[in-house]
């Protein structure tokens, strides 16, 4: 515990209950990775809940809410899931944050649970450029348009395939964009893994 709790109770990200950073049933809500479908990616895309209830509350708190500690369970599901994903070595590109998301939230959010998974290499390589919108509100195709261009590979990540994070999928607009930038530096991506899919889970 540490001093902070003793003014503002700890309480759970998902559902408030008190004295957990996230409780046994809102983690529960995170499983095995489930390949989620999505068209046109290339390498399948999988994830580790939906994007709902408390697995949503729990995203959103550690991405918008400042419970940063949540990047300790979050490392621990995909390190979990990683040997069903792809063979070792694991090295994990994080998606990138726009330069001004990652200021306002003190660092990539992505690359914070990257560097909590256990046995993994991260190889932050992709870098956004600023002027991509917000995605919120925009279809699928609208999406693709925004990140054209915008994304880059600004230093090879180690030899070997990776494995590419994100926190939520929804078109896979992320995914299409990171997957191309990546293959078009010859980085072989064997799989998507997101935390949560909005797409819904088969
Ligand atoms: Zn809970």
């Amino acid at each position: 515990m540490n001093l902070l709790n003793l003014v503002v109770p700890l309480r759970c990200a998902g559902c408030g209950a008190p004295d957990f950073e996230a409780c046994p049933s809102c983690v529960a809500s995170f499983g095995p990775p489930v390949d989620v479908r999505v068209p046109g990616v290339g390498p399948p895309v999988y994830a580790l809940a939906d994007y709902h209830g408390a697995a949503r509350e729990l995203v959103l708190a550690f991405k918008e809410r400042g419970r940063r500690a949540l990047a300790a369970w979050f490392g621990a599901f995909v390190a979990v899931a990683l040997p069903m994903l792809a063979p070792r070595p694991w090295t994990l590109v994080p998606a990138p944050s726009t330069p001004r998301a990652a200021r306002l939230r003190g660092g990539s959010h992505m690359v914070r649970i990257a560097e909590s998974v256990h046995g993994a290499t991260v190889a932050p390589v992709l870098r956004l450029a600023n002027g991509v919108r917000d995605s919120v509100g925009l279809d699928a195709s609208a999406r693709d348009a925004n990140l054209r261009g915008r994304l880059s590979v600004r230093r090879a990540p180690p030899s070997g395939p990776v494995v590419l994070l994100d926190d939520v999928v929804t078109s896979g607009a992320t995914a299409r964009a990171c997957v191309a930038a990546l293959a078009a530096s010859r980085v072989d991506v064997a799989a998507v893994l997101v935390l949560t899919a909005a797409v819904g889970l088969h």
